[in-house]
């Protein structure tokens, strides 16, 4: 089952989405997704370049060693770009290996551990009232767990805010939250975290005064507190029981959350811009997080992630997988039957892609009852429409990025 044939697909329904395919002897087909919000050209050379050059005529049967080769003989290891790249190819083989097996991958990555996945939406609003009907909205849409994020007062727009007017005007699809916009320069928003921590307090309270107890809730603090500030807002959201507190620190000094522990008992979650079992290796060892937020798409595939995700389990920390629409359908599959299979699942991020991109990519699985299931076909359960994808070339579209009141770049 050797590979003859490895493309690179970059596509633009909603949004850019960049989809490895691999094509092997026998005529089966493998898709993986490589997606980089806001740098998806960067995969896009790495893998036309430097790695698809390298898999015409390997095993497609051989996925370990595969992946051990492309981390190790690049020499220069981890980092977003490769680790995408690698992600992709890994997927797409395991996606063969399940279609040759002619069964759907989660049985092949041990069988199911549950019935479905836990998944969660994001609800947003500038005010209060705003966030309330987001929240109905999504317990009609079947959520039974949902992420608040919320306008700060003097503060002109804010991550996790649903944009409207940037989608009606592109491209007439509302999205629950898409931060990426389209356009030759990344849009500036605005941050101070004091009115910041002031704030999302009383919006808790609130929430928690209009939907009761139950109702799991989660917040993100998107990397812009320093450790103190963190514990300080750990600390004022215990009364309002978060199901996870996420990124209250920046990513690149796992540490901050040593402090943050120290302080608090609001569960945490981090790991979204993390690459390897690496970044994580201090946090799991000192139990510093509850929740690993990596996807299968960032972090070098399904051989690599369920690693992280054993090694987490050894210190009873659960999964979070990131999938907001950035991550593709097919980044979206791969995590579902990763989440069915493994004993540590926690909770899926669920975001729906919109019909353009549901057209693009076909796929298999179900939403009952806030529960997705990976569904029964063989492989992960995704054909891409390459005629239909055609149609959505590449458009330029950067993640905005944050100042303060005196000009100073803040973390986005
Ligand atoms: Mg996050």
């Amino acid at each position: 089952m050797k590979i003859i044939a490895a493309d690179v697909i970059v596509t633009s329904p909603d949004r850019n989405f960049v989809t490895l395919k691999l094509t092997t002897d026998d005529g089966l087909t493998g898709l993986g997704d490589a997606t980089l919000n806001g740098r998806e050209l960067s995969v896009v050379a790495y893998l036309r370049e430097h790695v698809v050059p390298l898999l015409i005529g390997i095993d497609a049967h051989r996925i370990e060693d595969t992946w051990q080769f492309l981390y190790r003989s690049a020499y220069w290891r981890r980092g977003p770009v490769t680790m995408a790249a690698i992600a992709a190819v890994d997927v797409a083989l395991w996606d063969i290996k399940a279609k040759a097996a002619g069964m759907p991958l989660y049985q092949l990555l041990g069988g199911a551990s549950r019935t479905g996945l836990l998944a969660y939406g994001h609800a947003s609003g500038k005010s209060n009232e705003e966030l309330f009907d987001s929240v109905r909205e999504h317990q009609e849409q079947g959520y039974r767990a949902i992420r608040v994020q919320t306008g700060v007062p003097g503060l002109k727009s804010i991550y996790g805010i649903a944009s409207n007017a940037t989608f009606e005007a592109n491209t007439g699809v509302r999205y629950d939250h898409e931060p990426a916009q389209r356009g030759a320069r990344p849009a500036e928003e605005d941050w101070d975290t004091r009115s910041y921590l002031r704030h999302v307090p009383t919006v808790f309270e609130a929430v928690r005064n209009e939907f009761g107890p139950e109702l799991p809730l989660l917040h993100d603090g998107h990397h812009r507190m320093t450790p103190i500030q963190a514990a300080k807002l750990g600390k004022s959201l215990e009364p309002y029981d978060l199901f996870w507190l996420e990124d209250v620190t920046p990513a690149e000094n796992p540490e901050a959350l040593r402090l943050v522990r120290q302080h608090t008992t609001t569960p945490l979650a981090i790991g979204e811009i993390f690459n390897t079992v690496w970044d994580y290796q201090q946090i799991i060892r000192e139990q510093l997080i509850d929740y690993v937020r990596s996807a299968v798409t960032h972090t070098g595939g399904i051989t690599h992630l369920k690693k992280i995700l054993d090694y987490a389990s050894q210190y009873q920390i659960k999964s979070g997988m990131h999938g907001p629409t950035d991550i593709s359908p097919v980044g979206m599959a791969a995590a579902m039957h990763l989440g069915l299979a493994i004993h540590n699942f926690g909770i899926q991020e669920y975001m729906r892609h919109g019909d353009k991109t549901n057209a693009v990519f076909q796929q298999s699985f179900t939403w009952t009852d806030g529960m997705l299931h990976p569904g029964d076909k063989p492989g992960i359960g995704v054909d891409l429409d390459v005629d239909e994808a055609g149609r959505y070339p590449y458009e330029t579209a950067y993640l905005p990025y944050n100042r303060l009141a005196d000009g100073t770049v803040h973390d986005w």
